[in-house]
């Protein structure tokens, strides 16, 4: 049977940024991936400073292309813009805001070394003993690691196996349609209408817009509301959630990304929190200090969700009397020049130095 180091499971954005990590440090690696191709739909779009740094850091031009900087605007029941905001650069100097297209990223993380790499080949099973753990695969062989690592998204099969809680809850469901083509955009949207709350945004190329569903509503054809000229790339339905496993460890076997913790996408957080999970479990790993890392990583995951919580409840009230509260307070809100200046993206999570 054949034996490594550290057996990650799942490349997607945190598999990869992790492998790439590890690799680099000198660690027999194996990455399986049940998917012959990247996931060809754009799901993250919007990346903070310091998960822009770690990126580059990680692939050096992973970024190019990207939309910069634009604004974040939040517009009110009745349309009028309430408040808008600008995230500033980063401690390490990047843009406060990156707009990207997730299948382009996730290439070009996948041509970096990181270890070998089988795709196409998913993780059925494992079981772990003190010195290690055993993996069985669905192609019929069996490999053998000191670590895994479940990356392996929001319905992991290492969590379940590893037989790890899975708390939270469902929330609202979401239409999300992108387009290529060009869309006139004065930044990123916050349409806060009580009647079908929204948000609309660049991409690299085109553009996406969501919008709520109200409850036990289908699906709506969404073309009538689209500017002429584009082209629809996709158009999915999502139900988002806010969950987290009751442990990131067990044992040696570990979770990072979507397989450790989702959010509502609000705040654009979710990749963030993955690739900030495989920066610093990619140094802490290989130095012998996996104790370290969920202590240093669930704290900043809980606030990004928290935040993401918030803008969703933001954005999703229905009533017009609250909604017109809400304005109110948001106007307010938007007076403070700390809240001007972006304010509540406080993104540092500590894992910078790693
Ligand atoms: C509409 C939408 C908008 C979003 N917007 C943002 C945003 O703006 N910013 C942001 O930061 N985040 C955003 N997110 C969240 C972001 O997309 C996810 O957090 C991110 O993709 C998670 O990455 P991951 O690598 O943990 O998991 P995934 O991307 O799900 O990758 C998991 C990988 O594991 C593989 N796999 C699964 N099971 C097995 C198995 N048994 N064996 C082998 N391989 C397996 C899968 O094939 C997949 O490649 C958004 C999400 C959605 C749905």
């Amino acid at each position: 049977m054949q034996s490594y180091d550290v057996v990650v499971v799942g490349c997607g954005p945190v598999g990869a940024v992790l492998a790439a990590r590890l690799t680099r440090a000198g660690l027999d690696v194996l990455v399986v991936e049940r998917a012959t191709e990247v996931h060809p739909l754009p799901r993250a779009v919007a990346a903070d400073d310091e998960v822009q740094e770690l990126l580059e850091r990680v692939a050096p031009g992973v970024l190019e292309g990207a939309v910069l900087d634009v604004p974040v605007r939040f517009l009110g029941a009745r349309g009028q813009q309430v408040g808008s905001l600008r995230f500033p650069p980063g401690v390490a100097g990047r843009p406060g805001l990156a707009l990207f297209h997730q299948p382009t990223v996730e290439a070009r993380l996948r041509t970096l070394g990181l270890g070998e790499v089988r795709l196409g080949v998913a993780v059925v099973g494992l079981a772990q003993d003190a010195m290690g753990v055993g993996l069985q695969l669905d192609d019929g062989t069996d490999v053998r690691a000191s670590w895994v690592v479940g990356c392996d998204g929001a319905h992991s099969v290492v969590r379940r196996a590893t037989g790890i809680g899975w708390a939270g809850r469902d929330l609202q469901r979401w239409l999300v349609v992108d387009v290529t083509g060009a869309v006139a955009a004065d930044g990123f949207t916050y349409r806060c209408d009580p009647v079908r709350p929204s948000v609309d945004m660049p991409l690299p190329g085109g553009h996406r817009w969501e919008w709520l569903l109200a409850d036990g509503e289908a699906g709506f054809d969404p073309r009538p509301l689209l500017p002429d000229g584009v082209e629809v790339v996709r158009c999915v339905e999502y139900r988002y959630g806010a969950r987290r496993a009751s442990t990131w460890r067990r044992g040696r076997v570990l979770l990072a990304g979507d397989a450790a913790h989702t959010m509502p996408p609000f705040a654009g957080q979710g990749l963030g929190a993955g690739v900030r999970d495989a920066w610093a479990l990619g140094a802490l790993l290989p130095a012998g200090r996996v104790h370290e890392y969920e202590p240093l990583r669930r704290p900043h995951v809980a606030g990004m969700t928290r935040l993401s919580l918030f803008l969703g409840a933001v954005l999703e009230t229905r009533s017009a009397s609250a909604a017109a509260v809400r304005d109110a307070l948001l106007s307010q809100a938007f007076r403070s020049s700390w809240l001007r200046r972006g304010g509540p993206r406080n993104s540092r999570s500590g894992v910078l130095e790693l």
